[in-house]
């Protein structure tokens, strides 16, 4: 797409979530890339709640959408003010906005009311359907006279519909490019459930006009509501959005993204581990891509180089390995004061509450840290320094074709090496000069592997002295003790 000529200042975004379930990876895509559109050009990106459907709509969602937007570092700029901060905009709170547009339509003609009950309706639509024909609700409510309205209305519910008029919509989407459909298609379709309960595409075109928004960036699932939303647009004379349709996220069977496949929500990503700055890369490619190389971006890096220009058409698809490779690249980014911080209600979970303080924590992680993908890694990688007692198997300890009685020798032989070295010197290295000297004749692997093996119990762990260190000599030595044990030669 040619990139379009804006002028700072002009741009008003906004993403409206209805909060129906937690922050999905979809909405904070869609987030993120609003975000930096309105960063980029000077703009005003704001945060719109859509909880005009009580039944569907919970407070508790609202608060992880806002909790998880700001975790992730994407930032509204303008709502209702509360305490200095703002809140988000909730279209509960606006109803008399809407109100008075539905009026409005409902005076000029260009809406009515529909009695029509949800079985008339189904029957109708069924109908359709066995005669092969579009189901769409064409209804003769339309034009009623004021009097049966009113008799209608002491009887029950209804809808109000909007008066859609034939002809086909033309818009330019700066993802898509030229975008047309028939209306016809969509017959008489509701705008509200009552004047002071408006439907989605009704509230979304109202306050996208009273809101000024200027661009309108969302999941392309929308795609077709832009065309219903621009009627109404027209029917109240506002103007009309610039559009963007973002591509599906896919799994990786290229099915639309679901929770059978993958974790769907932020929470759960940040729950597992994952950091708010590789979540926040790995979605700016989920469609976004640079045109070079370069992997690797910082949100401020991004607001610079982001534009709806280099945004694809075709779906993206979610590589959970990727976002893995994104993550191990910014947990060893972090400073180790930091990361030990983040890995702390990790290692509590396994040790019990207060028995791990943040110093051991960074003697643990500073030897972990190159293997962590994950922050919750860190339980399977280091849950061996937290244990009183581990299991493993006894064949473990044996390096290649090792004898157990030289599996307990060479342990025997580390034990009455390292046990004269007071506690303050027990460090690696000199654990490792005391050691080397006797490797040259036992053997490398020999001495070192059972000697790691009985310290972490398992097949792939940091080298022994390092272990050894953290541990401090008596947890050590136990652990030696208890190999030689286990090996039946002791
Ligand atoms: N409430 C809609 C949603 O959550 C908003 C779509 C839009 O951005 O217009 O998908």
């Amino acid at each position: 797409m040619p990139t379009e000529i804006i002028k700072s200042g002009e741009v008003r975004v906004r993403i409206a979530p209805s909060p129906t379930g937690p922050l999905h990876i979809g909405t904070a895509r869609t987030a993120l890339f609003n975000f930096l559109f309105a960063k980029k050009h000077r703009g005003t990106f704001i945060l719109r709640i859509e909880d005009t459907d009580l039944e569907r709509s919970d407070p508790k969602y609202e608060k992880d959408i806002v909790e998880h937007l700001k975790w992730l570092g994407i930032a509204w700029d303008e709502g209702v003010e509360v305490g200095g901060e703002y809140a988000p905009y909730r279209q509960s709170e606006r109803i008399y906005t809407y109100s008075k547009y539905v009026q409005k339509l409902l005076g000029e003609g260009k809406a009515f009311y529909c009695f029509h009950s949800k079985e008339e309706l189904g029957r109708e639509r069924q109908d359709q359907l066995k005669a092969k024909q579009t189901p769409i609700h064409l209804c003769e409510h339309r034009g009623l006279p004021e009097r049966k309205i009113k008799d209608f209305m002491a009887k029950g519910n209804y809808v109000i519909r909007f008066v859609a008029p034939k002809k086909k919509v033309i818009f330019q989407d700066l993802i898509h490019g030229e975008v047309e459909f028939d209306t016809s298609l969509f017959g008489d379709f509701s705008i509200a459930k009552e004047i002071g309960v408006p439907l989605y595409n009704f509230a979304a075109a109202v306050d996208d006009f009273e809101m000024k928004i200027s661009h309108v960036i969302r999941g392309e699932d929308h795609i077709s509501n832009t065309p219903k939303q621009i009627l109404i647009q027209e029917a109240l004379d506002f103007p009309r959005p610039k559009y963007a349709h973002l591509p599906l996220i896919l799994n990786p069977d290229r099915s639309k993204l679901s929770k059978r496949y993958l974790e769907t929500s932020i929470g759960d990503y940040r729950v597992a581990g994952y950091l708010p700055e590789a979540l926040v890369n790995f979605m700016v490619f989920l469609g976004w891509s640079p045109g070079t190389d370069r992997e690797i971006f910082s949100l401020d890096e991004l607001v610079k180089e982001f534009g709806l220009e280099k945004v694809q058409k075709s779906g993206a698809v979610f590589n959970v390995e990727k976002l893995d490779w994104f993550n191990g690249h910014y947990v060893r980014q972090k400073n180790l004061d930091e990361l030990a911080k983040l890995c702390l209600p990790y290692l509590s979970a396994q040790a019990g509450p207060g028995e791990i303080d943040l110093d051991y924590a960074k003697k643990i992680v500073a030897l972990e840290r190159d293997r962590m993908k994950k922050l919750s890694d860190i339980r399977e990688l280091a849950g061996f320094f937290l244990k009183e007692k581990l299991e493993y198997e006894k064949e473990l300890l044996r390096w290649k074709k090792m004898t157990d009685e030289e599996v307990a020798t060479n342990l025997k032989t580390v034990k009455t090496m390292i046990e004269p070295i007071s506690d303050d010197l027990f460090t690696a290295a000199a654990i490792k000069e005391t050691l080397d000297k006797e490797a040259e004749k036992t053997g490398k692997g020999e001495l070192y592997w059972p000697f790691r093996a009985a310290l972490s119990g398992l097949k792939q762990s940091p080298p022994p002295q390092e272990i050894a260190e953290v541990l401090g000599k008596e947890k050590t030595l136990l652990r030696i003790r208890a190999a030689i044990e286990k090996i039946g030669r002791g």
